[in-house]
């Protein structure tokens, strides 16, 4: 909660220091040194990284490829999502990937068969 009485002032997103933001920023300005906006702005993207990854973990077709990419983990051979890759980027892309899992698939038998 911002005090009424503080003028304009605000607390620093990153120090908590309170400061008065430049008129010319108007609004825009959430820290109250150029150190505390790069920190703030590392964090920002460190925030987008992870929140990207977590999208990605709970993606249905990323979980599938993951496993197509490590079937070795996963025990049992992927099974390719095709008509959702048919939905979401038509035929052609759905071709591709059925190809590229059974590159992936063929490459992974020679390889259990080299570790029995
Ligand atoms: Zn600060």
């Amino acid at each position: 909660m911002m005090a009424k009485n503080s003028r304009g002032k605000r607390p620093c997103s990153i120090c908590r220091k309170w400061f008065a933001p430049d008129v010319r920023q108007k609004g825009r300005q959430r820290t109250c040194s150029p150190a505390c906006q790069k920190e703030l702005h590392r964090r920002q993207c460190e925030n987008w990284n992870r929140k990207n990854k977590a999208v990605s973990k709970n993606n249905y077709l990323a979980k599938k490829l993951e496993e197509a990419e490590n079937p070795q983990t996963s025990g049992k051979l992927p099974v390719l999502p095709l008509e959702v890759i048919e939905i979401e980027y038509g035929v052609k892309p759905a071709i591709i990937a059925q190809y590229l899992v059974t590159q992936v698939i063929s490459h992974t038998k020679e390889k259990i068969r080299e570790f029995p």
